[in-house]
């Protein structure tokens, strides 16, 4: 089965990736990034992908017999898809009312897939158990640990996972391309934000790397910076932008990034 792309970055981590275009091209984001950390003592997989195919068997193949540990970086469907094929998951507590009941995907209706979908009545069915988060929790993988960071933007509940390596997994919080940002934004509370998080993963230097769950991985803490920058000299001007009628959103093309703002924010 190749639908997942299975990448090594080093020893203890993988990236698995799957393409969000072809599930729903509309979203404007080519690949979905989900990571394997694998530890001595546990492993972590964070995100759980569309939940078009099954991303378990392949999990449980990388970590042999190795307990897991399974998180969701906020509760947007690409992340969550694969939630029930296990007994339990870990989230943001504000991001959990979101998945307490199967999640909606009635939009995916025009998708290639949506007949897997539809099986379940376009409701993602969630795993039994959810550990709520709160930030500042730090998981010992064995040799690496997992800390949690409350990165509360593109939703509430999102969050910023960073191992004591410095790899940093942004989520939907930093990453290049379709970038989505909230209902009723506020740029200042989101560069704010973003500059805590800089601020709490700065000490690793060049060692830092982040590994957004969107598009490009690998990429210097710098990334950022960059986001901020763009966001401090973005001028909320809907004139600018693009209407998107599926997104409900204005496109502004940018760099690296492409700021997709919800219409009501022009309210
Ligand atoms: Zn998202
Ligand atoms: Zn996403």
């Amino acid at each position: 089965m190749d639908w997942f792309e299975i990448i090594a970055i080093n020893e203890h981590l993988f990236v698995i990736r799957e393409r969000l275009d072809k599930i729903e091209p509309k979203f404007r984001t080519k690949y979905t990034n989900m990571y394997l950390l694998i530890g001595e003592k546990q492993a972590a997989l964070i995100d759980t992908g569309a939940g078009v195919y099954p991303i378990r068997p392949l999990v449980e193949k990388l970590i042999k017999k190795l307990p897991l540990l399974v998180f969701n970086t906020h509760h947007h469907f690409d992340h969550i898809g694969g939630n029930s094929e296990f007994e339990e998951i870990h989230i943001h507590k504000l991001d959990y009312p979101p998945i307490a009941k199967p999640v909606d995907v009635g939009f995916l209706k025009d998708s290639p897939f949506a007949e897997v979908y539809e099986k379940h009545n376009y409701r993602l069915p969630m795993a039994s158990t959810a550990i709520p988060l709160q930030g500042g929790e730090i998981f010992d993988l064995g040799g690496i640990t997992l800390t949690v960071f409350h990165a509360p933007g593109h939703t509430p509940g999102s969050i910023v996972l960073y191992t004591s390596e410095g790899e940093v997994f942004t989520g939907d919080t930093v990453h290049f391309g379709a970038f989505y940002y909230p209902s009723k934004f506020y740029p200042e509370d989101y560069t704010e934000m973003l500059q805590e998080l800089y601020d709490e993963v700065e000490h690793f230097m060049e060692k830092g790397r982040l590994f957004p769950a969107h598009e490009d991985y690998n990429l210097p803490l710098d990334v950022i910076q960059e986001l901020i920058f763009e966001l401090d000299v973005f001028s909320m001007n809907k004139a600018e932008g693009q209407f998107d009628e599926f997104l409900n959103s204005y496109v502004f093309q940018k760099t690296n990034f492409t700021l997709i703002i919800p219409s009501e924010n022009f309210e």
